[in-house]
């Protein structure tokens, strides 16, 4: 990627299915490269909680397992990208999401006289997914995440960061996990495809242990951990 001095800014892109470890890794990177960690499922978390209208819109989709409209989401994550903290770029979690989101972002950023640096596919198989979404506890607080067998906090039911409760997803419910698999892995694939053809895709295994696969993440980023 081009790293940040060379270039004034960095979009990075990390794709994978619900459960791949996408926001685990988002938090590494962030501190490591010193740039936001955007999450679409965040905002909309967030928007719900303060009652915006959009957050109540959004909430009807998530709880059905089914991705949020694009027009709603894209216009989200303008919004958020036009914050004073991203003018150096982010590191975008969740988006996007389906092609039409891929193309917009393209857009988006072509405004800015830029583009999307790399897309990292964290790569997992999908019958993991479903162990991962029905082990993950979230922060109450900010939602640091956790996993009840392969990523546990030092207290059990509190962050290990900032002492809230921590609690489960709705939506990482069995029948809705079923249902987000089903309506967001072909969204997925179109998006993967998108950014095959722009020559910005990179694959990493997302079955290693969080660790390595941060360390993977860095080296296909060509920022090496120097721990
Ligand atoms: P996960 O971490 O399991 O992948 P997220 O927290 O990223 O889930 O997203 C939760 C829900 O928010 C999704 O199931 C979907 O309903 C909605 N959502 C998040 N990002 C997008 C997006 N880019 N497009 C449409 N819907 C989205
Ligand atoms: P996503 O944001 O892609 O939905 P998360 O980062 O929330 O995924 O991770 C899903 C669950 O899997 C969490 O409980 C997390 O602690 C756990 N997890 C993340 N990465 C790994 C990994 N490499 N190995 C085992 N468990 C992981």
């Amino acid at each position: 990627m081009a790293r940040r001095g060379r270039r004034a800014v960095s979009v990075i892109v990390l794709l994978g299915a619900p459960g791949a470890g996408k926001g685990t890794q988002a938090e590494v990177l962030r501190d490591r490269l010193g740039l936001p960690h955007v999450a679409t499922g965040d905002l909309f978390r967030t928007a719900f909680r303060e009652g915006t209208e959009l957050g109540r819109e959004a909430q009807r989709f998530m709880a059905a397992g089914q991705l949020v409209p694009d027009d709603i989401t894209i216009g989200m994550l303008r919004e958020r990208l036009a914050a004073p903290d991203a003018a150096a770029g982010a590191i975008l979690d969740g988006f996007p999401r389906t092609a039409a989101q891929a193309a917009a972002l393209d857009e988006l950023l072509l405004d800015r006289a830029t583009a999307v640096d790399a897309a990292l596919l964290i790569d997992v198989p999908a019958e993991d997914l479903v162990l991962r979404l029905a082990g993950r506890w979230i922060c109450e607080a900010a939602g640091h995440v956790y996993h009840e067998v392969t990523n546990p906090p030092r207290e059990a039911g509190r962050c290990d960061l900032d002492g809230s409760r921590l609690i489960q997803r709705a939506d990482d419910e069995a029948t809705t996990v079923r249902a987000r698999l089903a309506s967001q892995l072909p969204a997925l694939e179109e998006v993967v495809d998108h950014y095959e053809r722009a020559g910005r895709l990179r694959r990493v295994d997302g079955r290693l242990p969080i660790a390595a696969v941060s360390e993977a993440l860095l080296v296909a980023l060509g920022a090496e951990s120097r721990s």
